[in-house]
């Protein structure tokens, strides 16, 4: 028999994040692949679910969401960015940021269209603008003169063209960690108007830049003229650490919202019922809550960026999210992949190599991405290990 997939996605094995994991439970190793914490989220979030299961919260919620949940997703981005939605319209709840990604790339891309994105690219982008028959156009994120990755305006500009259909931007930026600057937030929104076109932001790790980034968060929708063609995605996995509950959110103008969830009410229709009330509550715990996560996942960082420099790696500091990429040239590495295959058997730890992520995989080719999403006393084995390899 001949294979039964699709054409179109037999480009896409088992994603990289999943084979990973599975060779860290066949190891034995710290996983520090997979981009998951290893502790639970708020106290008053973790009871609002439990209570809502034993009180009824087991049935399909309403479409976009229940309303509770909608009205705090519009609070919280009024209180952390000052941008307004209405929560009846402007709002959507999704499962997860991949199905709001997803939905809305199938949404707005006819077969042929171009999404203009940044490579490394988050595994799912590439995915769903494949089934959607649309084409992708990535811009290569390099590091610059100070050791951060940048942008190279003149690659952003040519990839934009008549037939692009939408920018993808991820920032806080996974893999590399990089915060987009605002140079760079204009030059997209500079290319997004002149070629009339939509942006889509990933911004789940919006809580996650760190206090020595040269730029805070700046969500793109915040720049003049991009609020009316920008859809915001977010989602609480990362926020609130619990990446197995799949509640995330889109936001934007109301036409973009509706054509989104035109497509999303035939993904999944609807998802984590008594999930919703809980984040809800999350959304509106007090800054301090947001402050101390960011500083534990900033300590956190300085402790795997000091250990993997010490264990020999060539470390680009991360200025946001849970990841660190490091490259592995100084360690006589050539090539991520193997590097990472082997890894689990050398020093009993585990990585994701970046390669994957990337259309021109030279640029990556020796890059592999560790997450700092753990608790110190895992870093600090993981550490231990490296150094004596
Ligand atoms: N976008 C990025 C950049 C991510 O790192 C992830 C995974 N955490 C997602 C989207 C998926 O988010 P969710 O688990 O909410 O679907
Ligand atoms: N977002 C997580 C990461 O980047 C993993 C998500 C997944 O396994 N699909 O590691």
């Amino acid at each position: 028999m001949t294979d039964p997939l699709v054409a179109r996605m037999r480009p896409f094995g088992t994603t990289i994040f999943a084979e990973m994991s599975a060779l860290a439970v066949r190891t034995g190793a710290v996983n520090l692949g997979q981009g998951f914490p290893d502790t639970d989220g708020p106290k008053e979030m973790l009871d609002a679910a439990a209570e809502a299961i034993h009180n009824g919260a087991n049935q399909y919620p309403p479409g976009p969401g229940i309303p509770a949940l909608r009205a705090a997703i519009g609070a919280h981005q009024q209180r952390f960015w000052g941008l307004d939605y209405d929560p009846d319209g402007e709002v959507l709840v999704t499962a997860g940021a991949t199905e709001a990604v997803a939905a809305t790339i199938l949404a707005l891309c006819e077969p042929g269209d171009e999404v203009v994105c940044f490579e490394p690219y988050y595994d799912s982008y590439a995915a769903a603008i494949a089934l959607a028959g649309a084409v992708r156009r990535p811009v290569t994120l390099r590091p610059d003169a100070g050791g951060h990755y940048a942008v190279d305006p003149d690659e952003l500009r040519g990839a934009f063209g008549p037939r692009t259909r939408m920018v993808l931007l991820n920032s806080p930026h996974n893999p590399t960690g990089k915060v987009f600057t605002r140079a760079e937030l204009a030059l997209v929104a500079e290319l997004c108007q002149a070629h009339d076109v939509y942006a889509v932001t990933d911004e789940v790790y919006e809580h996650l830049v760190f206090t020595d980034a040269a730029t805070p968060h700046v969500p793109l929708a915040t720049l003049p003229g991009m609020r009316e063609r920008t859809l915001r995605i977010s989602s609480a996995g990362k926020t609130f650490s619990c990446t197995g509950w799949k509640i995330g959110w889109a936001s934007g103008p109301r036409e973009l919202v509706s054509a989104v969830l035109r497509v999303k009410q035939f993904l999944t229709f609807v998802n984590g019922s008594p999930f919703q009330p809980a984040i809800a509550i999350a959304l509106g715990l007090p800054d301090d809550y947001f402050s101390e996560f960011r500083a534990g996942l900033q300590a956190q960082r300085d402790l795997l960026v000091a250990g993997l420099r010490d264990a020999g790696f060539g470390v680009l500091l991360p200025e946001g999210t849970y990841f660190v990429t490091a490259d592995i040239t100084p360690l006589g590495g050539t090539d991520g992949v193997e590097f990472c295959r082997s890894l689990p058997e050398r020093s009993g730890v585990v990585a994701v190599p970046t390669q994957v992520f990337y259309d021109h995989e030279d640029a990556g080719r020796r890059l592999v991405r560790f997450a700092f999403c753990k608790r110190p006393a895992v870093l600090n084995e993981a550490v231990a290990r490296l150094r004596k390899n």
